[in-house]
């Protein structure tokens, strides 16, 4: 058998994009497949982006670039962070990369070591767990509770700590659960964390998709876990910019010229052209964020109000932010499709594909067994038909 490096024999492919690779195969297949895997915004890049990138390629902005980008966007990434989070930072605090995804695995790789752990409050996104991993630390996953709205307490923060605890990974709004820390939240953890020492790593990408006002941010409140703290973020949301792969990071220069060491040998610098345009996509006038982020409101409330009225699914709490539902379908775990029993969240979801032709990612992998994700990233006219499509098909499930 073909000897691979031991972690990466380990990891498998990540659920989200799997789903949606599953969906994309179907539709090559002539199968019209309703796709709410991938939490990828349907709309187009505001032009003013692309006229950005355009505008780059004619001047010749084609070579590489500083390995962390460009200065220009490193100031821009600076003044966004100012503008949107009332955080100060400095240019040699931050570096950008190909996707927040590119930030985040490398932060984790410089970050962590073997016999450490780092703690992941559940559920929680796929590929926090699997570059843990990767890193040679090992996850410890934190479940918290739908009653509790899916948020981590300061009690179950306490008492996950270990003599081996390094670092913890937050998510506000999360995905996939949509659920936000309100500030005073953020200062009862903080206050743990500040204490414990660890590393606090902050996954902002869904921000702008907040639906009861701002989203505080963990280091405005509490600005002494700076010294502890990175923030991570993304152009993919909140610009509809999901294929250009830009995202960055902010925190202790120490840190940051580690990733940017690490970034210099296994990849270089985010793509030329695609920086140009992220400088455009945070300088220029930020309306279409907020046009996107009322639409993904309305649509919220239309798959809130779907979801609920299906048999068996239950959604105690509406999403506050990102763009995703996690119902729960315990209820209907044991049912039988085609003769066979359907046990989890992901079998719930390849029922969902094969009979409804719709594609939503299981909760296995986001560390909630008893639930499905489905995107609301995704047309009106979508949703409705994703919806219907599943209540015809939950007629088919035997007891
Ligand atoms: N983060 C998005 C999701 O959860 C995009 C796919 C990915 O990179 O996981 O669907």
């Amino acid at each position: 058998m073909l000897k691979l490096n031991r972690r990466i024999a380990a990891i498998k492919p990540s659920a989200t994009l799997a789903a949606d690779a599953r969906a994309t195969e179907m539709r090559a297949q002539g199968i019209s497949v309703v796709s709410l895997a991938a939490g990828e915004p349907d709309f187009d890049t505001p032009e003013r982006i692309k006229e950005a990138a355009r505008k780059a390629l004619a001047r010749g902005m084609t070579k590489y670039t500083a390995v962390g980008g460009v200065r220009e966007l490193k100031e821009a990434i600076r003044a966004k962070l100012k503008r949107d989070n009332n955080l100060d930072y400095d240019v040699s605090e931050i570096v950008a990369s190909a996707g927040a995804k590119q930030s985040e695995a490398n932060l984790i790789a410089t970050l962590f070591d073997e016999g450490d752990e780092v703690l992941i409050p559940t559920p929680a996104w796929v590929s926090f767990a699997a570059m843990v991993q990767l890193s040679g630390a090992e996850p410890k996953f934190v479940p918290c509770a739908e009653s509790e709205g899916f948020l981590l307490t300061p009690e179950n923060l306490e008492q996950a700590f270990t003599p081996r605890t390094r670092g913890i990974i937050l998510n506000s709004p999360s995905n996939p659960t949509g659920a936000v820390y309100s500030a005073s939240q953020l200062a009862e953890l903080a206050a743990v964390l500040l204490k414990s020492g660890i590393w606090v790593l902050s996954d902002d990408v869904y921000e702008h998709m907040a639906y009861d006002g701002r989203v505080p941010h963990m280091f405005e409140i509490e600005p002494r876990l700076r010294a502890q703290g990175i923030a991570i973020n993304s152009l993919s949301k909140t610009y509809a910019m999901t294929g250009w792969r830009v995202g960055f990071a902010a925190g202790p220069k120490e840190v940051v010229s580690a990733m940017q060491r690490l970034q210099s040998q296994n990849s270089g610098n985010p793509c030329s052209i695609a920086q140009a345009a992220a400088i455009e996509a945070l300088t220029g006038p930020q309306d279409d964020v907020r046009v996107m982020a009322e639409e993904f409101r309305k649509r919220r409330s239309l798959v809130v109000e779907r979801i609920r009225a299906l048999p068996g699914f239950s959604l105690p709490n509406v999403p506050a932010g990102a763009f995703y539902a996690f119902p729960n379908v315990s209820a209907l775990l044991g049912s039988t499709y085609k003769g066979k029993k359907i046990t989890d969240g992901d079998g719930f979801a390849n029922f969902l594909l094969e009979e409804a032709h719709v594609a939503s990612v299981g909760g296995n992998d986001f560390g909630a067994p008893n639930h499905v994700r489905f995107s609301y990233a995704a047309s009106t006219k979508d949703l409705n038909e994703a919806f219907d499509r599943i209540e015809a098909g939950l007629k088919k499930l035997g007891s």
